[in-house]
């Protein structure tokens, strides 16, 4: 598969969109996910260390990314 922005060979896939990227077109964004195993009083009680955030996840540069509240 050919990087989205160029003509190069994808070297990853956007974490977000699934679109192929080379290393040069690679750009990285904050990956949240997981609501972990509590549940919802127990994360306002005591938190919850099973969600997951990755802070240099692969991301196209294109998809428009949007980071919504939640618990
Ligand atoms: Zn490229
Ligand atoms: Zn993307």
């Amino acid at each position: 598969m050919k990087c989205f922005n160029c003509e190069e060979e994808a070297r990853g896939v956007c974490q977000f969109c699934g679109l192929a990227i080379c290393a040069i077109h690679r750009q990285t964004k904050t990956f949240i996910t997981g609501y972990g195993k509590k549940t919802r009083s127990a994360i306002f009680d005591s938190g919850s260390k099973t969600g997951i955030h990755v802070s240099n996840a692969s991301w196209c540069g294109q998809c428009d990314v949007h980071y919504q509240e939640s618990f």
